[in-house]
């Protein structure tokens, strides 16, 4: 589904993603943990060209990135996104939220860009909201909207920034149950988080990033328990 080959980024002259190989096979679930600065978010940000990268070659489906626009376009249809402050559009309700971009993007009639939305958003469990506007839900609620609009495009693969970190602890667990369901379901994911028993449950692979590089990756079970480097090990005994 995506595969990195010695890519690297700039932010001017700031190297903030050094030689990174990876992917992610179809069905894979996949965890990115680190510390704050250490690239998380502009690696899985570079997936949907939401940031260019510099060196080295991505594809995504097949799809090898390039500037080309209808490349990017035909990317970004396979790629779902969910973010750490959900990113509803806040003048639409939750329905609308969840058929915009079928009906302009994927030029669907509107009944059946409903029709689907409630669907999905009957499995986030909030279809009850569908006529209130994001401002008018918490923060758990806006969230699994934002994953249910995600849903709505079909996507292969599923990628989330942080997806709980700007909750209330009680509302954590609505929004982990939601991407464990999916995860259930053999929807392929790759996720940025701290939630290390989220990791333990579903992750094929965790992956460590430190200062731009992938320092260490692993199945969740020897990487809790046995960390290799010294730097996993120092991030762990500080978030655990
Ligand atoms: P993480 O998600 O792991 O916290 P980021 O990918 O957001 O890390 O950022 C990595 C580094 O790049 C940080 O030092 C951050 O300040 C810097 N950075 C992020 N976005 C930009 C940007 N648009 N311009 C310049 N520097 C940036
Ligand atoms: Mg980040």
């Amino acid at each position: 589904m995506v595969e990195m080959r010695n890519v690297n980024k700039w932010y001017g002259d700031f190297h903030v993603l050094r030689d990174i190989y990876f992917e992610v096979k179809r069905g894979e679930r996949i965890v990115i943990c680190g510390p704050s600065g250490s690239g998380k978010s502009t690696l899985i940000r570079c997936i949907n060209h939401l940031e260019e990268h510099q060196k080295g070659e991505i594809v995504v489906g097949g799809v090898h990135m390039t500037q080309d626009v209808k490349r990017i376009e035909q990317i970004r249809r396979s790629v779902g996104m969910v973010f750490q402050h959900f990113n509803l559009f806040p003048h639409l309700t939750v329905l609308e939220n969840c058929c915009i971009a079928p009906m302009w993007v994927q030029k669907k009639p509107r009944k059946e860009a409903e029709a689907q939305a409630m669907r999905y958003l009957e499995r986030v469990q909030i279809a009850e909201q569908a006529r209130k506007y994001p401002g008018q839900l918490s923060g758990g609620q806006q969230q699994r909207v934002a994953i249910a609009r995600s849903l709505c495009m079909n996507p292969d693969i599923m990628l989330f920034d942080e997806p709980t970190s700007a909750l209330d602890p009680e509302m954590i667990k609505e929004v982990l149950d939601v991407m464990i369901e999916l995860a259930n379901e053999g929807m392929t994911m790759l996720c940025v988080t701290h939630e290390m028993g989220f990791a333990k449950t579903v992750a094929d692979r965790v992956i460590f990033m430190d200062q731009g590089q992938i320092i260490e990756e692993n199945a969740p079970e020897p990487f809790f328990n046995n960390p290799q480097s010294e730097r996993t090990q120092l991030f762990l005994s500080q978030i655990l």
